[in-house]
């Protein structure tokens, strides 16, 4: 009897540490409001970082968008916006409509400073190598084409690549892998530029990030430790600088650092290591 309560015990304990992570929640939530003859559609982003929405109708009788549809547009961290006002066309006729809404992170009217160049995000005098690069086959295609994953073990200071604000972090996650299921089941940080880009950085260790949202960082900042949640097969840093193109897509921008040994700014090369200067 003792034995199987024990047992029993093991087995609570166990299911609440696989209920320790939380399911992900989408960050862009919608609300309408009927006008009689129209409806207005509103989002709102539950996140601190920008979301770029984009609206298509599935079905569209004698309705029309202002603006109008696909409609794209950029709701600011932590706000609603009205996105577009569905309106029937001929007053004297029925009128139905249907609609999707896409969102993907970052703001689709920033541009990249090309003249910025970045710094390697660990310690001064500390080397680690390029595991995945630009074009990466393994999972820098799409919207992470020029992204970089540094090869940093657990528990690595992980350090601001670039100056700015940080727009949103999420440490609650433990587990990772290479499988879909933890594609949005990562711990990360999002640290907002000046030119509106978003720097991204993830795969952090539980409990393992050390700003918060608002916060202002200096490049070289300490920002959290790294891990393997997340979409992941081992450990390492995953860093990539994007802006949104629309709720479908985002693009990410091709970045320089600065590295012990060169005086000009390089693109790192998958394979190579480099010394933070
Ligand atoms: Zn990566």
């Amino acid at each position: 009897m003792f034995v199987r309560a024990r047992i029993w015990l093991l087995v609570a304990l166990l299911l609440l540490g696989m209920a320790s992570d939380p399911d992900p929640v989408d960050p862009i939530t919608f609300r309408q409001v009927d006008r009689g003859n129209g409806t207005d559609i509103y989002m709102f982003n539950r996140l601190g970082c920008d979301m770029t929405v984009t609206l298509e109708f599935t079905q569209q009788l004698n309705v029309e968008g202002n603006p109008p549809f696909p409609c794209t547009k950029t709701v600011p961290g932590h706000q609603e916006i009205l996105m577009s006002r569905v309106y029937q066309v001929n007053t004297n006729d029925a009128w139905r409509f249907r609609y999707m809404y896409y969102w993907n992170y970052g703001n689709h009217e920033a541009r990249h400073d090309d003249s910025v160049i970045y710094s390697l995000p660990y310690a001064a005098g500390t080397t680690q190598r390029i595991i995945q690069g630009f074009h990466g086959a393994f999972s820098h295609t799409g919207d992470d084409e020029y992204a970089i994953d540094f090869g940093l073990q657990s528990n690595t200071p992980v350090l601001a690549a670039r100056e700015g604000v940080v727009a949103s972090v999420e440490e609650r996650y433990s587990k990772g892998g290479a499988q879909s299921y933890f594609r949005n089941r990562v711990n990360c940080v999002r640290i907002r530029h000046s030119d509106n880009t978003i720097g991204e950085y993830d795969h952090f260790v539980y409990d393992g990030v050390t700003v918060e949202e608002g916060q202002r960082v200096n490049r070289g900042d300490l920002i959290g430790y790294s891990g393997s949640t997340g979409f992941s097969s081992g450990p390492h840093l995953h860093f990539c600088v994007y802006s949104a193109d629309d709720g479908h897509h985002r693009h990410s921008y091709p970045i320089r650092f600065q590295v012990a040994g060169s005086s000009n700014p390089v693109e790192l090369v998958q394979g190579s290591s480099y010394t933070a200067p």
